[in-house]
């Protein structure tokens, strides 16, 4: 197989003024990690600092992604944000069905697919999220509820390039303790075979790992041939580690 691009994501979540996100510009300029065509960086910072930030990380090479988007383009859903608002200001990507959404917001698998579709509509590519929670792990299930994760939320015959699934274990979100490497890889196995199934080819697709990625543990992790970049939350806020997570990848071939 040979190597797909490596996609180095940040989900800053519910953080960051727009004092941050200068800041963040600024010293991830200093540090200019390489460009090149095998390594893809993006932010996805909250959506009061998508205007402010979207140009600065362009220019840095650097994509910007929303972290969530309504299944309709615009109407009375007080509080939402679409994807046409998204693409308006320059987003490429957007994360959906992620494990705080479905858990605080009630997001169902069906609602996540039709938020992927409503995304890939517009030309955004959604970073669809998976994972299971330590009791479904300790009870044996993890595999299960991925497949089914994969099955309902994934739509049908995505194009591979539009392709991205992000493993996020719940219980190494934001917790400081990482899947181990055997437990990764063999749930993107299981996670490529279930995305096969689904979508006919999804040889040229992404699946990344999320969950407690660090600098320390970057270069394990995304040393993996089955793991085709990282989801990053807390550490993704600072410039020096998000870009130490990013060189620890080739940005060539
Ligand atoms: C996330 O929120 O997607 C995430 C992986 O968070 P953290 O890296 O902080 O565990």
């Amino acid at each position: 197989m040979s190597r797909r691009i490596k996609l180095i994501a940040g989900n800053w979540k519910m953080n960051g003024s727009r004092a941050v996100g200068a800041a963040f510009i600024d010293r991830l300029g200093a540090l200019r990690p390489a460009a090149g065509p095998m390594r893809r960086m993006l932010i996805c910072p909250p959506a009061t600092l998508i205007s402010s930030m979207s140009d600065g990380l362009k220019a840095l090479g650097v994509m910007i992604g929303g972290q969530d988007c309504h299944v309709q383009a615009s109407g009375a859903f007080t509080g939402d944000i679409s994807g046409p608002m998204l693409r308006d200001f320059g987003c490429d990507y957007v994360i959906v069905g992620h494990s705080e959404r479905r858990a605080v917001h009630g997001e169902t698998d069906q609602l996540v697919q039709a938020k992927a579709l409503a995304a890939l509509e517009i030309g955004l590519i959604p970073i669809i999220c998976v994972g299971e929670t330590l009791a479904e792990r300790e009870a044996g299930q993890a595999e299960s509820i991925v497949r089914a994760q994969i099955a309902q939320s994934v739509p049908d015959r995505i194009a591979p390039a539009n392709l991205v699934v992000a493993y996020e274990p719940i219980w190494a979100i934001g917790t400081g303790r990482a899947a181990t490497l055997d437990d990764i890889a063999a749930m993107h196995h299981t996670i490529r075979d279930a995305l096969t199934v689904k979508s006919g080819d999804a040889e040229g697709g992404l699946v990344l790992y999320g969950g407690s990625v660090k600098p320390g543990n970057a270069a394990e992790i995304l040393a993996l041939d089955i793991v085709d970049g990282a989801l990053i939350g807390g550490a993704s806020l600072a410039a020096e580690d998000f870009a130490a997570i990013a060189n620890t990848v080739s940005a060539n071939a």
